[in-house]
This record gives structure tokens, C-alpha cells and sequence, in this order.
């Protein structure tokens, strides 16, 4: 069973009220058990919302309660992503759940690299909040860069 971001399916659950959607995941999930989920909007936050990123570390930093998560707004939205990715996990969990495609360089389903905090484009090494969580707990994570490989 894949979990995979919503916005990679075409689902417009962007901070912008956009997607990222591909060809080539919509197929799999046409092809394969697939369980979508946007974390963010399970968390709560409303679709539009500002963009937010980390804040000093990444999602490990982040639930481990060492790094916050600031929106452009300049709000804590912390809260909220960690509620979503929790929920994403017991989704997880619950539908036997052995490996999730993320979307790249989010501060909730990036994988390997999310941005710095600055909301200048930079990258830092890291996962983010619900990639960080799904590994903890054994899932096999990539982002659709490795899939376009
Ligand atoms: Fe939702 Fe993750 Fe896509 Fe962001 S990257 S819109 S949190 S599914």
C-alpha cells in the first residue's frame, strides 16, 4: 500500500490552492493500493494558506519540540503540522502502509531536502515533519524526484 501526497495526485491542496500533479503518479495510483493525504490540511490549516517552512532544524527537530514551524504570516502553525502528520501516520498504520511518495522540499513531506526557514529558496539537508515521522516508524519514503529518475 503507497501513501502519497494529495497535491502529486492533482488534488489542489497547495498552500496556493494549486497542485503539483504528474502523469506518472497519477498512474500508479490508477495501478496500485494508494492512500492520499495532504497532512497540512488534516492538520487544520485552510487551503488557501500563507507558506510556511522550518524554522531552525527539520521534522525530526521539529518533534522532538527543537525547532518551530513559522508561516509567512509570521504564526506558529507547529501545532498543526504535527497534528497532521500523526493522523497521516495512524492512515498509515491502519491501511498497512509500506512505502509513501512525498512531495518534494515541503516543510511536511519533503524528503532529504526541505528549505532553510528564510523563505529565500535555499535548501538545507533534512526531512520534513511527516517524511521524518513515517521513517521513524519503518515506512519506506521517497519524493517523485526519485520516481522521475
Ligand atoms: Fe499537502 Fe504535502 Fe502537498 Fe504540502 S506537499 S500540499 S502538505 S500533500
Amino acid at each position: 500500500m503507497y501513501m502519497i501526497s494529495a497535491c502529486l495526485a492533482g488534488v489542489h491542496c497547495r498552500y496556493d490552492h494549486s497542485d503539483n500533479g504528474i502523469d506518472k503518479i497519477k498512474d500508479l495510483i490508477k495501478n496500485q493500493p494508494s492512500i492520499i493525504v495532504c497532512p497540512e490540511q488534516i492538520g487544520g490549516l485552510t487551503t488557501p494558506r500563507p507558506a510556511a517552512e522550518i524554522s531552525g532544524g527539520d521534522g525530526n527537530d521539529v518533534l522532538e519540540g527543537k525547532a518551530r514551524i513559522i508561516n509567512k504570516a509570521g504564526e506558529d502553525v507547529t501545532d498543526e503540522f504535527v497534528k497532521g502528520a500523526l493522523e497521516a501516520l495512524e492512515i498509515a498504520e491502519e491501511y498497512g502502509v509500506t512505502k509513501a511518495i512525498l512531495k518534494s522540499r515541503s516543510p511536511s513531506c519533503g524528503c532529504g531536502h526541505i528549505y532553510d526557514g528564510t523563505f529565500s529558496g535555499k535548501k538545507i539537508d533534512g526531512d520534513g515533519v511527516l517524511a521524518a515521522l513515517l521513517k521513524k516508524s519503518g515506512i519506506d519514503v521517497v519524493t517523485e524526484d526519485e520516481l522521475e529518475k
